[in-house]
């Protein structure tokens, strides 16, 4: 695995920073008036050097690991993710307040947890696929979207532990054609290993007593292998993520899923990232 640096700093302000760059002809990149932006590896000779200013001037960064294909084909399970997003689930101005989608009744207003699906999703329009089968709605970090063929393979390679939920017209009165909502209700009893370098931080809500944990886009999540045993092909975590008001679970599918999706050429836009499993 390779893990990224994506930096963002005002040149301005670290004058050392730049020297350094253009001494050594790294690359960075300019990207809005006084917004710089630098992406670079782990395994790179500069980073030593690079990562002290990063660290003394208190430079925003994230990380994010790249794995290779060994890596991917030999994890039993995979978290899965879409970096593409089409749209915002409606009504998009009062979705958390008056949205019909969720029931908010035992959502904690600290940690934002405890919301529970009822309503199938409202769109504006169905999403312009591409090349992409698979797609997830801003705001929304724990639930998968997919087109008809995506739909079709899924259940012909007899994918276990889903279902598929209509996607709804923005007035709520139509089905929209080619979107489904991939339904995951089989949950994880727990089982994440918290010490591991992939979680940057876990927090215990002082309200709901619900322990969230951050992300740290480095390296794999570890998790007890015996929470495993006996589930379907796709399930959720136990466990919650996010920042702030922002509450979501991870997306974990076998290696089976994952191959069908690379077989069939569908990871356009997915991201997955392998488990690791502990005795
Ligand atoms: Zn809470």
């Amino acid at each position: 695995m390779e893990i990224n640096k994506h930096i963002c700093f005002i040149a301005d302000d670290v004058p050392e920073l730049i020297d350094y760059l253009n001494a050594n002809g790294i690359f960075y990149e300019p990207v809005s008036i006084g917004s710089t932006v630098l992406d670079i590896l782990e395994s790179s000779p500069h980073w030593n050097y690079i990562s002290k200013i990063v660290e003394h001037k208190k430079l925003p960064y994230s990380s994010e690991t790249f794995f290779t294909k060994e890596e991917l084909n030999n994890a039993e399970w995979l978290r899965i993710r879409s970096k593409w997003r089409f749209g915002y689930p409606q009504p998009e101005l009062t979705f958390i307040k008056d949205g019909t989608t969720y029931c908010y009744d035992n959502k904690c207003s600290e940690c934002g947890s405890g919301e529970v699906q009822r309503e199938p999703f409202k769109i504006k329009k169905v999403p312009k696929w591409g090349k992409r089968f698979f797609g997830e709605l801003n705001w929304i970090g724990d639930e998968l979207f997919v087109n008809d063929k995506a739909k079709e393979a899924l259940l012909e390679n007899g994918i276990k532990g889903i279902s598929f939920m209509d996607v709804l017209s923005k007035n709520g009165k139509e089905v929209l054609p080619d979107i489904h909502q991939l339904v995951i209700p089989n949950t994880l009893d727990g089982g994440l290993m918290a010490g591991c370098r992939a979680i940057s931080e876990s927090q215990l809500c002082s309200k709901c007593r619900v322990t969230k944990y951050l992300s740290s886009g480095i390296g794999m999540l570890h998790f007890k292998k015996e929470v495993f045993e006996n589930q379907p092909d796709i399930v959720k975590t136990g466990e919650i993520f996010g920042s702030m008001h922002y509450a979501a679970k991870l997306i974990i599918v076998r290696q089976k899923v994952y191959k069908m999706i690379v077989d069939n050429k569908m990871e356009r836009g997915l991201v997955f990232s392998p488990i690791v499993l502990e005795d």
